[in-house]
């Protein structure tokens, strides 16, 4: 009897894993131990991953979401900021997952997940499955005709004879590299260091950072490096990182690149040191973002990060692995569905490019500039959960219809900065030029999103915006930028 395989057990193994139980599919999981305390990445979800959390996971995990209700960024002499919702909103919505889900759902869904013990909860649930036939083994060999694969070797000899094999062996691609499938690099080679702090006291009155993603863009001139780092909060913990060109800081210990990131938080208003006085370990890696040619052979998918990376302020890391879970059971049955899964991800492709504008261009100036970037930012949402509503099984009318507008929504935001904030991102975006680092984080007031503050943001933006692009002397053209 031959079984799927799934080769790699870390989440992206994991979760095709509980997708195929949940299926009633008995198969193969080939990987390693129980992973340990060490610091993750991937902790920031977008919508479509988010969603997917709340609706297809198994609920015991929930335990180890927390609301994202933000994403932040401090580029320049300009700190702006989308808001989804209020900071005390409830986890899950409960329209999700029923029918076509609607837009405003799914920004209202999104999590962070502490995936330390996300982690090993989803281990030992794969792990006691039945279904499941874990072997904690490396597959060494791959022997294929006509693009399919016919036998896989394990390191201890047994060879397996795959009904279809899952690659989740991340950006390693075990079995496309052996499927000769070529990759695009899609980004200097950077070097990551990250860890967490913790030790944080859970108040009601945290500070407005503490209740969603903030992206920060360090600059040569005040920070001593040119770099993104990221700080995402998990309740008395926080999860921290900088990524920049390995090549300008091969001298640089990880240690000093991570006292160089709290500090570049500090300087922006943000004392971690203080509020989280408990340091974790600090780990690294160098690599690249990058794309292969394709994604799928006649028994076979490259799951996640093996066919793809994109920029990790996209937080999408996670949704390419949960789409190809989703997808799981019914490419068993119809492999050539790999290719729509492909196409899907594909579409991040051009959010990755728009991210590396970001990250390698200027450093905002004005308000306007903000704006401009939270707008491009949300014009580029509704094509993608139309994206990943059409992996869906079935072919149900009104999805379809929604699908075709979220389409249209996309197409159109996306030539328009202005219409885009006029039709919804007036509402959610603030943006304030702030030229005192130091004064930064103090910028915004209150945390709230009522629909008064919404109709505010409307009626109220608007001339600011126009005034600010006006002194910032420039018309920005949303062709060039937007995703
Ligand atoms: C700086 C940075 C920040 C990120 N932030 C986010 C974020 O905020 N949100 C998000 O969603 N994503 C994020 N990501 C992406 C996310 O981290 C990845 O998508 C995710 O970790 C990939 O997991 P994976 O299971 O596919 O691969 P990996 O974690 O690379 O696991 C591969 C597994 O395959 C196993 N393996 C390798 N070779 C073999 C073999 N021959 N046989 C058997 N097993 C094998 C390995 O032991 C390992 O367990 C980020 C990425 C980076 C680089």
């Amino acid at each position: 009897m031959s079984y799927p395989v799934i080769v790699g057990s870390s989440v992206t193994g994991l979760l095709i894993s509980q997708s195929l139980s949940r299926a009633g599919i008995r198969h193969i999981l080939l990987g390693s131990p129980r992973p340990g305390e060490d610091p993750r990445l991937g902790e920031s979800m977008n919508e479509t991953a988010s969603l997917a959390c709340s609706t297809v996971l198994h609920p015991s995990l929930r335990a180890f979401y927390f609301p994202k209700s933000h994403i932040s960024l401090f580029n320049g002499e300009v700190l702006s900021r989308v808001q989804f919702d209020r900071a005390d909103r409830d986890l899950v919505p409960t329209s999700a997952g029923q029918g076509p889900t609607p837009y405003r759902a799914a920004v209202k869904s999104t999590l962070h997940i502490d995936r330390v013990p996300f982690d090993q909860a989803l281990y030992d649930l794969v792990h006691a499955d039945a279904l499941c036939d874990f072997r904690e083994r490396l597959c060494v060999d791959i022997r294929s005709e006509h693009d399919r694969i016919t036998a896989l070797t394990l390191d201890d000899g047994t060879v397996l004879e795959p009904r279809y094999v899952f690659d989740a062996t991340g950006a390693r691609a075990v079995i496309g590299r052996a499927m000769g499938v070529t990759r695009k690099a899609t980004s200097s080679r950077q070097r990551v260091v990250w860890t967490r702090m913790h030790g944080g006291e859970s108040c009601e009155a945290a500070p407005w950072w503490r209740h969603g993603t903030n992206l920060v863009k360090l600059d040569l001139e005040t920070d001593g490096v040119d770099a993104i780092a990221w700080l995402i909060p998990l309740g008395e913990r926080v999860s921290i990182g900088i990524s920049l060109n390995a090549d300008t800081v091969k001298d640089e210990s990880d240690e000093a690149l991570s006292d160089r990131m709290i500090d570049a938080f500090h300087r922006r208003g943000i004392d971690l040191r203080g509020a989280f006085p408990t340091p974790d370990r600090i780990l690294s890696l160098e690599h690249d973002y990058g794309i292969r040619d394709r994604a799928h052979g006649a028994n076979w998918l490259l799951a996640g990060a093996s066919f793809m990376q994109v920029w990790f302020p996209s937080s999408s890391g996670m949704a390419t692995s949960l789409a190809a879970a989703e997808l799981a059971p019914r490419l068993l049955k119809q492999p050539a569905l790999g290719e729509q899964y492909a196409n899907t991800m594909r579409t991040y492709q051009r959010f990755h490019r728009y991210l590396a504008q970001m990250i390698d261009g200027p450093a905002h100036r004005a308000s306007a500039h903000g704006m401009d970037f939270w707008s491009g930012w949300l014009a580029d949402i509704p094509v993608r959960m139309a994206e990943s509503f059409d992996l869906k099984p079935g072919l149900d009318p009104r999805r379809l219809a929604a699908s075709k507008l979220m389409r249209l929504v996309s197409a159109t935001c996306r030539r328009s900065a202005s219409l885009q904030l006029f039709l919804w991102g007036f509402g959610f975006i603030r943006s304030v030029h702030q030229p005192t680092h130091a004064k930064q984080t103090e910028a915004f007031g209150p945390y709230r999103l009522h629909h008064l503050q919404v109709t505010a943001g409307m009626l109220g933006l608007w001339p600011r915006y126009y005034a600010s692009r006006i002194r910032a002397g420039r018309a920005p053209s949303r062709n060039t930028t937007a995703p």
